[in-house]
Order: structure tokens, then C-alpha cells, then sequence
């Protein structure tokens, strides 16, 4: 396992959360102010803020504390995860050429087709677990790399380390990013691996507690940094303050809730796979799963997903989710403390056309499960009452 960085409870608590220089309150205000007063014409108070759009004090606050989670240097939070994409694609034109997974988040991949590919981009969607392929995929003017691992929902892992230098090899501007939102900086730190940016919806382990929408992006690169700032403010795809203070308040448990997610998450996998009416359980963090080893290497922590395949079919899962009585609810989204069960097919994947799911192995008997930190006797005690419900 990749040991945390030095420290990444202890700044993630404290990193961006002084205590207030003014009042001393030792939990930074909510600044809700869209605007500042300045000492004289474009002199602002020393903290530098001039309007809201391009700095206030809480967004401040949360990217440097996501700058120290990611072990980067800079970070810049948006409205959502898909604005983080829609913002970092700015810095391409449309005869650029992108590589990336072929089983990524279904909003990334509605990006990608219906919005980028309309206006002529060229986008080769490819197994990132296959370095040969993504190596065999690139082209002269390939300027993107967008990986996303573990995938959605199937848990695929992929070559972070060795995916970055094949495209920095083959050229090296070519931006490798990497969606980090399945397993949150505590669990993976893409930056150290080699990518130049990373990427979160901060809406799921970030936040931590299904109430907030947004995303984050952290890189090493001063000058990708400056010309990203530039488009978040241009663009003003923006997270409010409030939302910034609650996400920051989420991080500051990431390290004890993620720890909790990873523990609950080996069980329930354990227990899943020696259930007689499961067919196959995707999770990083068995010894079955085909890039167990790669995980252990690259990753801190396997994470809180788990993609199971139940034995039987679209009449059997909705036996089994139908009978779901709590702690989990029957609910699309995931990384809150709460345990949410869904089936892709029907919910998030219900956009992916069907003969592809059927290639990506997104079957009508596929269950996606975000583990909670309840207590896992109850998460367990759930999925065995709900499996009985299952006639085969
Ligand atoms: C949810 C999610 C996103 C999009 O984030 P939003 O905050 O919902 O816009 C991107 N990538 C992954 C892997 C996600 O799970």
C-alpha cells in the first residue's frame, strides 16, 4: 500500500481552518459578501479579494486544504464534478485528440459525446487497464488523457504511474488527468503517481454527506494552474461559499470516515462473495479481483464501492432491492455516511446504449453498492435479509 502523506488528517483539519485573525473564532466564518471594499482603486484589503466570482475567503480556504489532501500545490473548486471537466476541456480546441476509459462516469461520458464530439473533437475511448492499448491509441496531436479509476461501475483499476509516463514519453504536454472521486484523496494521490492534474466530485467522499454539489481539481503545475484560474473565473463555473464551507467541513473527517468506508467495504465484499446467490463481487480490496495487486500498490485504501452480480436476472435484482429495508436506501449518488444500493442498468447506466453495457459486463444482475459507515453488522445484516427475498 502507498503510505498516506505525512500528516493528511492533521492538515486536512487544519489546513484553509486558522483560526479567524479578526475574532479569533477558531472555524473561519461563512463569508457570504459578493463584494470588498478596496483601500483605494484597485487596492483590495490585504487578503486580496475583489469580487466573489474569482476569490472569497471560503473558496479560498477549502482549495488549499484540497491542495494539501492531494499533495499538490494548487487546487480550484467548481459548481459541480462535471463543471471541473467542462472547465479543464477549455484548454483544448477541437482539433485536439483525447484518450480516455471506455467505462468512465456515464455524466463524463455524456460530456464527452454529446458535448465535445459535436464540436469536432476526436475522442478514442479505450481499457485504460490495457497500457498498450492507451500507448496504441495515441496520435500526434493527442493533448488529453482522461482516466478514471476504479471504474464505474465495473471497478476496473488502471496503471496511474505507468499510463502517465507512456503519454508524457509520447509527448510530453499531453495533460494526463485522473477523476479521483471513487476513492478520494485519502485512498489515492494521482499527483504523486505522475498525473498533472486531479480530478473530484467533491459531491461524493469529499463532502462525505450527500448535501453538497461540487467538485475540485488540485495539479503541481504553476502555470496549468494560472491558465485554469483564469477559465474558473471566466467561465464563473463557481461553488457558492456555503457550499465550500460545508464541503470543507466534510473533509476535515475524510481521513476517520474513509478509513470506516474501507473497513465497512472489506466485509461487506468478504460477505458478498461467499453468499450462495451471488454470482461475482468487482472490489479492489478481495484477492479475486484481476488488478488486486496494481490496487494494493498505487492505492492507501480499497475504498467504500463494491459491484456485485447476483445469480438470475432483472426479476432476481428486483427482488433483492425491493426487499432492502435500511440502513441502505435504493438511491443513485455515493461516498455520503449514508449506504445507498442501486442498479446501474435501470438508474445511473440507463443512458449507456444497451449493446455496450452488455460489452462493459453491466448486466440486469449488477448491484452497485456506496458502503456507509454505519455500523457494518447492520449494513451486512440488510443485504443477508434482502438476499433471502431472492428466489432462484
Ligand atoms: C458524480 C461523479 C462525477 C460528477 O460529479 P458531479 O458533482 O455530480 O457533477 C464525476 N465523476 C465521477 C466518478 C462521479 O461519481
Amino acid at each position: 500500500m502507498l503510505p498516506l502523506p505525512r500528516s493528511f488528517a492533521t492538515n486536512a483539519i487544519h489546513i484553509g481552518s486558522e483560526p479567524d485573525p479578526h475574532t479569533g473564532a477558531v472555524v473561519p466564518p461563512l463569508s457570504l459578501s459578493s463584494t470588498f471594499a478596496q483601500k483605494s482603486p484597485g487596492v483590495p484589503f490585504p487578503a486580496g479579494h475583489e469580487y466573489a466570482r474569482t476569490s472569497n475567503p471560503n473558496r479560498i480556504a477549502f482549495e488549499r486544504a484540497i491542495a494539501a489532501a492531494e499533495a499538490g500545490t494548487h487546487a480550484l473548486a467548481f459548481a459541480s464534478g462535471s463543471a471541473t471537466l467542462a472547465t479543464i476541456f477549455e484548454l483544448l480546441v477541437p482539433s485536439d485528440h483525447v484518450v480516455t476509459g471506455d467505462d468512465i462516469y456515464g455524466g463524463s461520458t455524456r460530456y464527452f459525446r454529446r458535448v465535445a464530439m459535436p464540436k469536432g473533437f476526436e475522442i478514442a475511448f479505450v481499457d485504460t487497464t490495457d497500457v498498450a492499448a492507451v500507448t496504441a491509441a495515441f496520435k500526434p496531436n493527442t493533448k488529453l488523457l482522461w482516466l478514471e479509476t476504479p471504474t464505474n461501475p465495473t471497478l476496473k483499476v488502471s496503471d496511474i504511474a505507468a499510463l502517465a509516463a507512456a503519454a508524457h514519453r509520447h509527448n510530453p504536454a499531453m495533460l494526463v488527468a485522473v477523476d479521483n472521486t471513487f476513492l478520494s484523496p485519502f485512498n489515492q494521490r494521482p499527483l504523486e503517481l505522475g498525473a498533472d492534474i486531479v480530478s473530484n466530485s467533491v459531491s461524493k467522499f469529499i463532502a462525505g454527506h450527500d448535501d453538497v454539489v461540487m467538485g475540485a481539481l488540485a495539479t503541481r503545475n504553476e502555470a496549468l494552474f494560472q491558465r485554469l484560474k483564469f477559465l474558473q473565473n471566466a467561465i464563473g463555473s463557481v461553488p457558492s461559499p456555503f457550499d465550500c464551507f460545508l464541503a470543507h467541513r466534510g473533509l476535515k473527517t475524510l481521513a476517520a470516515r474513509m478509513a470506516l468506508h474501507n473497513s465497512n467495504a472489506q466485509r461487506i465484499a468478504a460477505f458478498l462473495e461467499a453468499h450462495p446467490k451471488v454470482a461475482r463481487v468487482a472490489y479492489p480490496g478481495l484477492k479475486s479481483h484481476p488488478q488486486h495487486e496494481l490496487a494494493a500498490r498505487q492505492q492507501s485504501g480499497f475504498g467504500g464501492m463494491i459491484t456485485f452480480w447476483l445469480k438470475g436476472d432483472l426479476k432476481h435484482a428486483r427482488q433483492f432491492l425491493e426487499a432492502i429495508k435500511g440502513p441502505f436506501t435504493l438511491a443513485e449518488s455515493l461516498g455520503g455516511v449514508e449506504s445507498l444500493i442501486e442498479h446501474p442498468a435501470i438508474m445511473t447506466h440507463s443512458s449507456v446504449p444497451a449493446e455496450q453495457r452488455a460489452a462493459l459486463g453491466i448486466s440486469d444482475s449488477l448491484v452497485r453498492l456506496s458502503v456507509g459507515i454505519e455500523d457494518v453488522a447492520d449494513i451486512e445484516c440488510d443485504l443477508a435479509q434482502a438476499l433471502e427475498h431472492v428466489h432462484l
